[in-house]
């Protein structure tokens, strides 16, 4: 592996006090030390971005549109160093890193044409007078984002707020710093100064880049940290879309093709260590077809083994650090306290990296915090219900959050009918919840607050203006 180069980002490098560490999960290693932007270095990358603000608001779309779309070729020539960064930086495996530096390119046009139709001018016009509704750009968007999509979910916000024509300040994870640092060579490359602002540093630096003079917030994180900016947000009327944790069912009815069902429950309770927000967390089996389920879910996840993410045989990765990999622990063994049986994993692994085993545990207690609290590690929890369709429905809205939810039935009428009392943003129905990309992608509940995708999530990035013209005029 190549030596990685200091982070580039010119913000972050001038009069930094303090460090980031940058640490390979899988090894223990210090890949890089990133310098932390200062707080004077916030408000500095924040007033760029708003001089930058109206100039680049008022620049035509199809002028935008252009200049984003050279973007595509930079993701492409250097997709290969993005996935290194990936797996290096959070431990996923590399085909799945690859497969997320890859999609960018893809991504553009699409976003590109979402913009256009969220921007489209509405025609409201009654009686004499003529009314259009256009849509302004907010303005300064303030970009924090989590480590698990190290690529995805950067630029879910700032592709959306830029073609929406807002300028940018982007804070990436503190446990992806290089991979921001890229990011915003890569987007920000073609811009005008000011447009894309990069600033690194951890919670402290979020919290600073929140209460500086930005017109809304785009996060993704954690429902804690969520709270927190919403806070933070009040006292300026701040917009915000946050996309928040969540808990999802997966519900397997008697009557359901269980192979299929075992695979969805394993493959999206393991995938990314875990750390995925819309995993698979809780997993509701019929009564009758228990033991069945648990002996397909046990053969599937023995398969999974775990390693460093460049190894081609390892399925799983590192977790991200030794503390998430400690949650994820004392989560496991407060379920097994409680009594429920613990059928794989469950061990800390020896040695440098913070691995943790595919685990799967059958009779999780309502009680015990892996029934109630966000998990983002790999563990398959089963518990059982007796085959009545509202107590499924019951067990899986018995969570404060609301992403996605998973069932698995013979009946396709039941399948639907259990889609639509569940009270999260996605379902999916006898297959794995995902979104078509022109869908917007909701938490509900706890899960989110606003959303991001399809044309009313670009439309968040901007507000609506009547305006009216008296006839003749
Ligand atoms: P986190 O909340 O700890 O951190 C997210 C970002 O917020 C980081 O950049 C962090 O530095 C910053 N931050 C921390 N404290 C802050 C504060 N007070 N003010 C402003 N910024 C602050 O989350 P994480 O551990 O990086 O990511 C995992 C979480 O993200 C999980 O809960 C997962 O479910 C969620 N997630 C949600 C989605 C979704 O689409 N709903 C997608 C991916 C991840």
């Amino acid at each position: 592996m190549e030596p990685l180069v200091a982070c580039r980002a010119p913000v972050a490098r001038l009069f930094a006090m303090d460090m980031l560490r940058d640490i390979d999960p899988a090894t223990g290693e210090l890949i890089a030390e990133i310098p932390v932007s200062s707080p004077d270095q916030v408000t500095a990358a924040v007033a760029r971005a708003r001089a930058a603000a109206d100039e680049w608001g008022d620049v035509p779309f199809d002028v935008r549109a252009e200049l984003l779309l050279r973007v595509a070729e930079r993701f492409d020539e250097r997709q290969d160093e993005l996935a290194q960064l990936v797996t290096r930086e959070m431990g996923k495996p590399f085909a799945e890193a690859r497969r997320e530096s890859s999609a960018r390119s893809k991504e553009l046009a699409g976003v590109i044409e979402t913009a256009r139709r969220a921007l489209a001018v509405e025609d409201v016009s009654e009686g004499s007078s003529r009314t259009h509704v256009v849509r302004d750009p907010l303005g300064v968007v303030a970009a924090i984002t989590p480590w698990n999509f190290p690529l995805a979910m950067p630029t879910s916000i700032l592709l959306p707020a830029l073609a929406t024509g807002n300028t940018v300040v982007f804070k990436p994870s503190e446990h992806v710093p290089l991979c921001g640092a890229v990011l915003a060579e890569i987007i920000g490359g073609d811009l005008p100064d000011g447009v894309l602002e990069l600033v690194q540093g951890a919670g402290e630096t979020g919290a600073q880049l929140v209460d500086a003079d930005v017109d809304m917030i785009g996060f993704v994180g954690s429902r804690a940290t969520g709270q927190k900016i919403m806070r933070a947000a009040g006292g300026g009327l701040k917009r915000l879309v946050l996309e928040l944790g969540g808990k999802d069912p997966l519900i397997v009815f008697a009557d359901a093709d269980l192979e299929a069902a075992a695979e969805c429950a394993v493959t999206h309770s393991l995938r990314n260590a875990g750390q995925v927000c819309c995993s698979v967390e809780r997993v509701f089996v019929e009564d009758s077809v228990r033991e069945e389920f648990e002996r397909l879910v046990l053969a599937k996840a023995s398969k999974w083994t775990h390693g460093s993410g460049f190894e081609p045989e390892s399925r799983m990765g590192p977790m991200v650090d030794d503390a998430q990999r400690q949650k994820v622990h004392a989560q496991v063994e407060d379920a097994v306290a409680r009594g429920a049986r613990l059928l794989l994993g469950g061990t800390l692994a020896d040695g440098p990296g913070s691995f943790y085993p595919a685990t799967v545990l059958a009779d999780v207690p309502d009680s015990s915090v892996m029934a109630t609290e966000e998990t983002f590690g790999p563990v398959v929890s089963l518990s059982t219900f007796d085959g009545d369709e509202a107590e499924a429905v019951r067990l899986a809205n018995a969570t404060r959050y609301g992403l996605g939810a998973n069932v698995y039935t013979g009946d396709g009428e039941r399948g639907l009918r259990v889609a639509r009392r569940i009270r999260s943003g996605q379902v999916g129905v006898n297959r794995y919840l995902a979104g078509s990309s022109r869908a917007p992608w909701v938490g509900a509940r706890e899960s989110g607050f606003g959303f991001l995708g399809g044309v009313e999530g670009y439309r968040q990035f901007t507000v609506p203006k009547s305006i009216s013209i008296a006839s003749g005029g």
